[in-house]
């Protein structure tokens, strides 16, 4: 006779136990766990205003299509706020098309605004033109394909951000996805950013919307078992660009020793919560101003999106 596991708060079959604290949770138990731990990170880190525009970054990967979920779940009791999804498409041929369906798919299901923004047509080229422009990795080109996107992206993401009238942007970011950042901080010796990963959003310069991770507390294998139970489709296949990333190292280091240490990536982070305000006392030896081309926030005359379309741009004529 086969003995099921029961949930450690009612005598539902088990569906899933939890590696840090061996909670036992059947279905219920777990989607109700999910999203309180949601709110809770909300609440905690004061994400969210009440009369709220918010604007989820929604890729079609797992984690945008989850957090779509579970903020539409959470945000409900809270008529006077306002979800819309953005996706941004960089032009990843064979990649990004099936990441869009996903995202439409489950946009259209929660009966949200759906704005799409795209890298050909704010940046003049998609991303596959601008690593085919600026060549081989280590030869022409100095760093990885996911480099150059992320300047993109970011920027891009903001613009949209503030044309659909948000004043916050939430993305998918998890628990490991903000300990590896951590750590990759660390490791660069960079205390300056370690204490600008600030989870309270603020606002830092007029041009700037502010970002929440409300996963910051949630780990991947909860959210890939959330999309499971709930029949939430998304894209599986990875990026072609990702094999690039530094951030692969950090991040099978802390997998393996994840395995061995459940609670690592909550010690990273709450570490990060507790040394913060120390480190936010470390004095940027630059300020923020107005991009001379564009007028977005940058540190330099030129923001690092104006900068790469002057190198491509040379490198083309
Ligand atoms: Fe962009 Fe890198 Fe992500 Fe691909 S893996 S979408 S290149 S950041
Ligand atoms: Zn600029």
């Amino acid at each position: 006779m086969v003995v099921r596991m029961k949930c450690s708060f009612c005598k539902q079959d088990a569906i899933y136990v939890r590696p840090y604290d061996k909670s036992a949770l059947c279905i219920a138990h777990f989607n109700e766990k999910i999203i309180r731990r949601v709110q809770k990170t909300i609440t905690k880190y004061k994400m969210f205003v009440r009369k709220g525009r918010i604007a989820v970054g929604v890729s079609g990967g797992k984690d945008s299509i989850a957090l779509l979920d579970v903020l539409t779940k959470v945000e409900h009791k809270f008529p006077e706020s306002e979800i819309v999804a953005i996706t941004i498409d960089e032009g990843i041929e064979g990649y990004r098309e099936e990441g869009m369906k996903f995202a439409k798919k489950h946009v259209e299901r929660l009966d949200l605004e759906h704005h799409i923004f795209s890298f050909k047509k704010d940046f003049g080229y998609d991303l596959d033109e601008i690593i085919r422009i600026l060549g081989e990795r280590g030869n022409e080109r100095e760093y990885g394909a996911c480099s150059y996107c992320g300047i993109l992206r970011r920027k891009l993401l903001n613009l949209a951000a503030r044309e659909v009238g948000a004043n916050v942007i939430a993305t998918g970011h998890n628990l490991e996805d903000e300990a590896e950042t951590i750590l990759l901080n660390v490791i660069r010796g960079d205390t300056l950013q370690l204490g600008r990963l600030d989870p309270h959003p603020r606002k830092i310069h007029e041009t700037l919307i502010p970002r929440a991770k409300p996963f910051r507390l949630t780990p991947q294998a909860e959210i890939v078992m959330y999309c499971y139970i709930n029949d939430l489709e998304y894209q599986e296949i990875q990026c072609p660009y990702a094999v690039e990333a530094f951030r692969g190292i950090v991040r099978d280091f802390i997998f393996k020793t994840q395995e061995k240490q459940p609670m690592l990536c909550f010690s990273i982070v709450r570490g990060q919560d507790k040394i913060r305000p120390v480190l936010q006392t470390v004095k940027a030896t630059k300020t923020l101003q107005n991009c001379q081309k564009c007028g977005e926030a940058t540190t330099n005359n030129l923001c690092k999106g104006c900068w790469l379309k002057e190198k491509i741009e040379s490198i083309e004529q």
